[in-house]
């Protein structure tokens, strides 16, 4: 049976579009049939009506980047000392416990505050975390990490298929990989068609790491027993990333932090999404990304809280304030909303499904909170 929705606002997030006021969404089946003004779709219509009220209506939000299994390290990390100071704090906490009471939290906290889908990095337990995020009712990526020195024989991705969302690779950078692991682990996403994810430039050590020179964090990776064989590339992280063929238009590159001005014309022209973590940043304490730059040079833009290691909530709107709140320039609140949704829609290939207000997508949605309300009037 159809169904009719009425809201004060909806913001369809079509290009080209405007808001529509006293708009209404005409649903079926749980997909979107029809997205107008109250109006005109009510005059033919006979079925039942919902009046959600004094609301305006967005696209259901996605959050680009998360990695869940670290759910139940909220509160518990070290913040502002610095990537390596972060880092060995992290691996002295339990991070290899999932925690399912932890989880259930963190799936509500996302669904209350309007993410319907997550890109979600899984060190260990892919398969698990598909299995809950399955049952959670959000829509998701399962990224598979690529870590260390060897490319397993069966691939990185365990098998399953899922009506909410399925798995994919990602590498979890270009210095805790070989160079040939990254590559299998692209090479298998482009042979499934499937995203591939990448941390990038995230902080100075990975910059100095990949230039040869004196870093903490590769010292503490040896003494750890990891890429002792490392040969340093004598490359800046992008640079590194572009010449072993991982950016590409399917690639969504997250932080993207240290970025000379040549790197943003370098990820620019691959083509590749980028997904920014502000607060994640801000609380590792790493620098902030060249956000404006990579906005001119017309980047597939997206966002991600990151974990909640490294965040103090998973509520996206808080992510897209902060960011709008220190953004230089203009920075349209349309193209903000984009950010959390039809961007990511179309970096983690779901633009089929979700992503705007329109025929044929599913009929989820978010509410605009009150400041970024504001911003469109
Ligand atoms: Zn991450």
């Amino acid at each position: 049976m159809p169904e009719l929705f009425r809201a004060a606002r909806a913001a369809t997030l079509v290009p080209g579009s405007a808001v529509i006021n006293d708009a209404a969404i005409l649903t079926s089946q749980g997909k979107i049939l029809e997205v107008g003004k109250f109006s005109d779709l009510s005059r033919a219509f006979s079925g039942s009506v919902t009046d959600l009220g004094d609301v305006f209506l967005a696209p259901g939000l996605i959050n680009a980047h998360n990695h869940l299994e670290l759910a139940h390290l909220r509160g518990k990390t070290v913040a502002d000392q610095g990537f390596v100071t972060w880092v060995e704090d992290l691996i002295r906490q339990p991070i290899y416990e999932l925690d399912p009471i932890k989880l259930d939290q963190a799936f509500s906290e996302l669904k209350r505050t309007g993410t319907v889908m997550v890109g979600d990095i899984a060190t260990r337990f892919a398969k698990d975390m598909a299995g809950f995020l399955q049952e959670s009712g959000l829509f998701f990526t399962v990224f598979t990490e690529a870590i260390g020195e060897k490319v397993p024989g069966k691939g990185f991705m365990p098998r399953g298929d899922f009506d909410r969302g399925g798995y994919s690779v990602a590498g979890h950078s270009l210095y805790t990989c070989h160079a040939q692991v990254l590559q299998a682990a692209k090479a298998e996403t482009r042979a499934k068609g499937l995203p591939f994810s990448l941390h990038l430039a995230e902080h100075d050590d990975e910059v100095a790491i990949m230039a040869g020179e004196p870093s903490g964090f590769l010292d503490l990776l040896q003494a750890r027993g990891r890429l002792r064989d490392f040969t340093a590339p004598g490359k800046r992280p992008v640079q590194q990333a572009h010449d072993l063929g991982l950016l590409d238009e399917s690639t969504l590159a997250v932080h993207c932090v240290k970025l000379t001005d040549e790197d943003v014309r370098t990820v620019a022209e691959s083509g590749a999404s980028v997904c920014l973590c502000p607060r994640s940043n801000e609380f590792i304490n790493v620098g902030r990304a060249p956000w404006e730059k990579l906005h001119q040079a017309g980047v597939n833009l997206c966002l991600g809280t990151d974990s909640l290691a490294s965040n103090h909530d998973l509520n996206l709107w808080n992510e897209a304030e902060y960011l709008k709140q220190r953004f230089h320039g203009e920075l349209s609140p349309e193209d903000l909303l984009a950010m959390m949704t039809r961007n990511p829609a179309g970096a983690l290939g779901v633009d089929d499904r979700l992503g705007t207000l329109e025929p044929g997508k599913l009929a989820v949605w978010s509410h605009v909170p009150d400041w970024l309300w504001e911003l469109f009037e």
